[in-house]
């Protein structure tokens, strides 16, 4: 499986930063988990191949690239981009976003070929499948309803926390999980700002390093994200003084990939 979080910044250069203001996982270049920069940052494959987007709360940073990229696509597209998603998330998305006022409602324009969205409501606490992803969306803990995902193609999981505080059943759920190789948690704020984190459901340093304590293995990589980019060299620097050797910063714009471990040939 291979995953890749989309930058949503560029530097002095006109290259991609590191400071994250969106959120955009593409998984396998063809499934974008939230759609923060997804029209504004995607390469030109995924542009051809992501039509599915699943999304795990509608907080801006998740969603502000949705409209811009069924936007770019609308004269192209043969089949609708399917849009995933609970059905709380789809009613704020077409009361709030899809309004006509901030952008057109999408979901009543057809181009020549038909719909160009669509949405698949998924429960809370349901699988569901996307392309050839099986997909466990979890209840977390944020300021409005919103989704944990684990993610696996078959062979390889990974668990992405989304926006979330304290919450327990998704590390319970990364802990049943066997082939699970890697979790993305947020840590949105440092911890002198454990207030602001308290009430707006963020983690700090302090607070993810509670939280990964409830996982069972204690090798299983745990990679951060979702940092506020204006907190981000202060939130790095109090996850280094943790010294957690299993936790560390996931790299914006790199690709990773998650292989299963080669099968063990017996009596050779
Ligand atoms: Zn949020």
């Amino acid at each position: 499986m291979k995953i890749q979080m989309l930058p949503s910044t560029i530097d002095e250069n006109g290259r991609a930063s590191a400071r994250q203001h969106l959120m955009s996982i593409i998984i396998d270049d063809c499934v974008a988990i939230d759609a923060g920069c997804l029209a504004m940052a995607c390469s030109d494959l995924q542009r051809r191949q992501v039509r599915d987007i699943v999304l795990t709360h509608p907080h801006l940073d998740h969603i502000a690239g949705l409209p811009l990229f069924i936007d770019d696509l609308f004269s192209t597209l043969t089949a609708p981009i399917r849009v995933h998603a609970t059905r709380e998330i789809i009613d704020i998305l077409e009361r709030d976003i899809f309004n006509w006022a901030i952008y057109p409602r999408f979901s009543e324009l057809l181009n020549d070929f038909g719909p160009v969205v669509e949405y698949l409501e998924f429960l809370q606490g349901a699988n569901f499948d996307v392309r050839h992803l099986s997909i466990r969306s979890v209840a977390v803990h944020h300021k409005v309803s919103a989704n944990g995902f684990i993610v696996s193609d078959g062979r390889v999981s990974i668990a992405i926390t989304g926006d979330t505080a304290e919450t327990d059943e998704i590390w319970e759920l990364c802990n049943t999980t066997p082939d699970l190789k890697a979790v993305l948690a947020e840590c949105a704020f440092p911890d002198e700002m454990d207030k602001l984190a308290s009430v707006s459901d963020h983690l700090t340093p302090r607070r993810l390093a509670r939280e990964i304590e409830k996982l069972h293995d204690h090798a299983l990589p745990v990679f951060v994200i979702n940092i506020k980019p204006m907190f981000r060299e202060k939130v790095v620097e109090q996850i280094e003084a943790l010294n957690l050797p299993r936790v560390e910063i996931l790299e914006v714009s790199k690709i990773y990939e998650f292989e299963s471990e080669p099968p063990v040939v017996a009596g050779g």
